[in-house]
């Protein structure tokens, strides 16, 4: 029995990007600190507080900068 099964922090990664600044994020210090934020579905961290709120005043501003969808 081992505890750390198949914990694969690498595939986070890619997704952890600041919407806002667009500087990469440490997801276990996002979720530490709660900077984190659900819209549309999905998940965005964050680098501070500053662009949480930032992000929250217009999700949208920035939830769509990130992926184009089909
Ligand atoms: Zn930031």
């Amino acid at each position: 029995m081992t505890i750390d099964e198949t914990f694969d922090a690498e595939i986070l990664v890619e997704s952890s990007v600041d919407p806002v600044c667009e500087s990469p994020v440490d997801p276990d210090e996002a979720y530490e600190h709660e900077l984190t934020a659900t819209f549309a579905d999905r998940e965005y961290l964050f680098c501070s507080i500053d662009c949480k709120r930032e992000f929250e005043r217009k999700p949208t501003a920035y939830a769509v900068a990130g992926r184009s969808q089909p």
